[in-house]
């Protein structure tokens, strides 16, 4: 692989900026100074630094996103925008696509990676990582529907595992939700099936791995792996 391809894609900068990183001196191979962007190197291999930093070779990506509204959660469609429209072209590369879904007027934390594997254990319903959100409600939450969601909610022909649903103290129009499960709509439908209608929703956490609050609605940033596992 081109070195500055294997730079790039570690997000040290752009083709440009690594580039010009490489003609300055910055960067070592196996301790030596290269001054050639094209030189080819063995990511498995090569021991590569930065400025005396020791770069890593992820095979995968993981970001994490805060998926403002009015977006899809999807890899492309032709006519609404989606999660991978919204991210900044130097996070951009092959093979990404969104861990879960949210739906369209939902907000926050969304996973983005090229992990399969990643993907799919999250999202495996054996796995049972928690999901927390937020959700704005039109009428007061109280204690009996805490008991339903706590009990487990049957909607429909579908069964929705025992949840945990808390109320904000000083306004019941806010409550908190951890689910396991990863049904369609589903904290909207537990709430419906309770008499109350979701009016926003935000997901806050998916196991221990937080939304970072310094993510503006759209913004997007890089996990390091071990960032990403938090999810388990
Ligand atoms: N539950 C919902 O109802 N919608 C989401 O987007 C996520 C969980």
């Amino acid at each position: 692989m081109r070195l500055d391809k294997f730079l790039a894609n570690e997000n040290i900068g752009s083709r440009k900026t690594v580039g010009t990183l490489v003609r300055s001196g910055a960067v070592t191979v196996n301790g030596q100074a290269v001054r050639r962007a094209d030189q080819q190197i063995d990511a498995d291999c090569d021991e590569i630094c930065v400025n005396g930093r020791l770069v890593r070779y992820n095979a995968h990506v993981y970001i994490m996103m805060n998926k403002p509204a009015g977006v899809l959660t999807a890899t492309r469609d032709s006519r609404a925008q989606t999660v991978l429209d919204l991210l900044p072209p130097e996070l951009r590369r092959r093979g990404l696509f969104p861990a879960g879904r949210l739906d369209r007027d939902t907000t926050g934390l969304l996973l983005i990676t090229d992990d399969g594997d990643f993907a799919h254990r999250m999202l495996a319903p054996k796995s049972h990582v928690m999901k927390r959100y937020e959700a704005e409600l039109d009428l007061p939450a109280d204690a009996q529907d805490a008991a339903r969601f706590a009990a487990g909610i049957q909607s429909g022909d579908d069964l929705f595992a025992p949840a945990v649903l808390e109320i904000c103290a000083e306004d019941p129009h806010t409550a908190w939700v951890e689910i396991r499960e990863g049904k369609f709509h589903q904290v909207k439908r537990m709430f419906k099936a309770c008499g109350k209608t979701v009016t926003a929703l935000r997901r806050l956490s998916i196991g221990a791995l937080a939304l970072d609050p310094a993510l503006g609605p759209g913004d997007a940033r890089i996990l390091q792996p071990q960032e990403a596992m938090l999810v388990f």
